[in-house]
C-alpha cells in the first residue's frame, strides 16, 4: 500500500526549477536535484505571480506607521496586499499537501531571518521576521513539515525532514481510504519509529487505533491525524534512536555470534559518539532482518522510512552537535 508513496511539497520555484530570481538567476541545489524523481514538488514562485517581472527590482519588507509593508524601493510600488491577497488563496487551494521547502531570507518566501528595513532607503535592517508568504505559510501549516533549502544539507535536519514527509504522505492514503483496518496496517509499521519520536504520544495514537470509546473511523482518523502531526513536532534525540535500535537489536541477540555483537554495540557507540550515521548501524539491523526473515521488524517504516536511494549512509548525523540544535 505504501511502496509508491510521494509526498507533495510546495516549493520555492527559484531552488532547482526556474531563473525567477529578481536578477534572473536560479538557487541550485543538489538536495533538491536529487529530490526531484521521488517527490511530487508544486512549485510557486509569490513574486512572479503578483506581476512583477523577471528581472526585476528587488523588493525588501519596510517597517512604517507600526505596519510591515513589502515595498520595491526604485519603483516607490507597495506590493503588501497584492501579496498576501495571492498568498492566501494560493495556500486555500494546497488541501492535500504533506510540507513546503522554501527559499531562506527571501522577503517573500522566507520563513524566518527576513532582514526589516526602517526605510525605503539603504539603511540597515531594525529587525527579522518572515517573508510574506512564508508567514501565511507558518499560520496555516505550521503542523507540516517545512524548511528552507539550506538546512536541509544537515543530515540530521534532512533526516527529520523526510521521515516526516514520507510518513505524511503514508497517511495521506489513510485519510482517503477511511479504512479502520488500512489504519491499524499504518499504525503498526509505524510503531519503532513513533517510538524514536515520543513515547508518550505513541501510547496516545495505540489508544486511538484500539477505539475502545467506539467512534466514527472519521472521528478516528481526524483524531490520530492531529496526535500524529504532535508526534513529529521535534526531530527525535539520538537516545531515542538508540533506545529503539536496543530494542531491535533484542530480536537478534540470541541468534548471533558474540562476535557480531561486539561489531553492533561497537557501531551503535560510534553513532553515539557522532563518527558514524544512523543509516550505517540501520544497515546491520537490515542485514538481520532478511538473514533471519524477522517479519515483525521488515515491516518497521523505522528501517526505510524513504526510498533507499535518498539514504546515504556515509553523512554522519549531527544531532549530538550543538551547532544543530542551535540551528533548530
Ligand atoms: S524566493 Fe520566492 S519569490 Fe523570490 S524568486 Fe524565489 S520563489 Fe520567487
Amino acid at each position: 500500500m505504501f511502496d509508491k508513496v510521494k509526498p507533495k511539497i510546495v516549493i520555492s520555484k527559484c531552488i532547482e526549477f526556474e531563473n525567477c530570481r529578481y536578477n534572473g538567476q536560479i538557487i541550485s541545489s543538489d538536495v533538491i536535484k536529487e529530490l526531484i524523481p521521488y517527490v511530487e514538488f508544486i512549485q510557486v514562485c509569490p513574486e512572479v505571480e503578483i506581476g512583477l517581472g523577471i528581472p526585476r527590482d528587488p523588493i525588501r519588507i519596510v517597517f512604517k506607521e507600526n505596519k510591515k509593508l513589502l515595498f520595491q524601493s526604485s519603483t516607490e510600488k507597495d506590493v503588501t496586499k497584492q501579496m498576501k491577497i495571492f498568498s492566501k488563496t494560493f495556500l486555500d487551494q494546497q488541501k492535500n499537501i504533506d510540507g513546503f521547502i522554501l527559499k531562506s531570507r527571501s522577503p517573500s518566501c522566507g520563513l524566518k531571518e527576513v532582514k526589516i528595513y526602517p526605510g525605503e532607503k539603504q539603511v540597515p535592517p531594525i529587525g527579522r521576521s518572515a517573508g510574506f508568504f512564508g508567514e501565511e505559510v507558518l499560520k496555516n501549516f505550521s503542523h507540516l513539515a517545512m524548511e528552507d533549502e539550506g538546512r536541509l544539507k544537515n543530515p540530521t535536519i534532512r533526516e527529520h525532514f523526510l521521515r516526516k514527509i514520507y510518513t505524511y504522505a503514508r497517511f495521506r492514503l489513510i485519510r482517503k481510504s477511511q479504512s479502520l483496518s488500512d489504519l491499524i496496517n499504518f499504525h503498526t509499521k509505524h510503531k519503532f519509529l513513533f517510538m524514536a519520536y515520543n513515547q508518550q504520544r505513541l501510547k496516545i495514537l495505540g489508544q486511538i487505533v484500539a477505539n475502545n470509546d467506539k467512534d466514527s473511523i472519521n472521528n478516528i482518523i481526524k483524531k490520530y491525524e492531529i496526535n500524529l502531526h504532535l508526534s513529529f513536532k521535534k526531530s527525535p534525540r539520538c537516545t531515542s534512536n538508540i533506545n529503539v535500535l536496543m530494542h531491535s537489536f533484542g530480536y537478534f541477540k540470541d541468534k548471533i555470534s558474540k562476535k557480531e555483537k561486539t561489531y553492533f554495540l561497537e557501531t551503535l557507540k560510534q553513532y553515539r559518539n557522532g563518527q558514524l550515521s544512523l543509516a550505517s548501524v540501520i544497515s546491520i539491523i537490515n542485514m538481520w532482518i532478511v538473514r533471519f526473515e524477522e517479519q515483525y521488524l521488515k515491516q518497521q517504516q523505522f528501517f526505510s522510512p524513504y526510498p533507499k536511494k535518498l539514504i546515504h549512509a556515509e553523512n554522519i548525523d549531527s544531532c549530538f552537535s550543538k551547532d544543530y540544535w542551535r540551528g533548530k
